[in-house]
């Protein structure tokens, strides 16, 4: 299922196309949105083409095939930028810091304990979004509605400016809007710059509501092989 180099490249123009006019009807500044490229499951041949395509910022949900997949890539573009943007297990906070720029998934106690404990021994940490679960669902990564107060002054207090905003994945099938809302009214309160928010199926709506990165792999690199959806 994976798309030609030539399709990868027209995608990526047309969802570029698409921030600029949502940028633009929200009347905020052009430069005010990044495209974060969500490259999970497709081959390294496909970053490429999206390389090749002036694309530099990429996500990607596991630390392994991250760490498979953008070393090399690193090598020959060293302005490339990686986001790890899947729920984060602690035994990989070490090589998360070592490969990410941005972690986007930071949801709890023990994760920041792992994370400050890794950039101690690498001597560097990325910078980090805290991942809200604006629709409190169970089965999903990302810190309460009623922690996230709490947790995010928490973050602040540890990591200081390295904490530069707030992340979410609103329910499947639900209008995402509020959850947008809810996302940039918390993320104002703390005085956060950078509002994770929106995917292939909605992030001009994201944008309209103030994302300030938005994370599209589908309408980029086509669809995912099925069973492995992921997150
Ligand atoms: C897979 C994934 C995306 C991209 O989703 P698409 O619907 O393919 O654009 C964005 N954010 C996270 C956290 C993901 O896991």
């Amino acid at each position: 299922m994976d798309m030609a180099a030539s399709d990868i490249g027209k995608a990526l123009d047309e969802v570029r196309g698409q921030i600029a006019e949502a940028v633009e009807i929200a009347g905020r500044p052009s430069d005010a949105v990044t495209l974060v490229a969500v490259s999970k499951f497709h081959p390294a041949a496909a970053v490429e083409a999206a390389l090749h395509a002036g694309q530099r910022v990429f996500g990607e949900n596991r630390v392994q095939e991250a760490a498979e997949k953008f070393p090399a890539l690193r090598a020959q573009y060293p302005d490339l930028r990686l986001h790890l943007i899947g729920g984060l297990q602690t035994n990989k906070a070490r090589e998360a810091v070592r490969i990410a720029d941005v972690i986007e998934s930071l949801d709890r106690p023990s994760l920041s304990d792992a994370l400050a404990k890794a950039a101690d021994q690498e001597g560097c940490l990325p910078d980090l979004l805290v991942e809200v679960n604006t629709g409190d669902e169970p089965q999903k990564f990302g810190v309460p509605r009623e922690n996230a107060d709490e947790f995010i002054r928490q973050s602040r207090k540890r990591f200081g400016e390295k904490l530069r905003g707030l992340m979410c994945i609103p329910p499947a099938g639900e209008d995402p809007v509020p959850h947008f809302r809810f996302l940039r009214s918390l993320a104002d309160q703390h005085g956060l710059p950078v509002r994770s928010m929106g995917m292939s199926a909605d992030y001009p709506r994201a944008i309209a509501e103030g994302a300030t990165l938005v994370r599209v792999g589908t309408a980029i690199f086509g669809a995912r092989p099925t069973g492995l959806a992921g997150d």
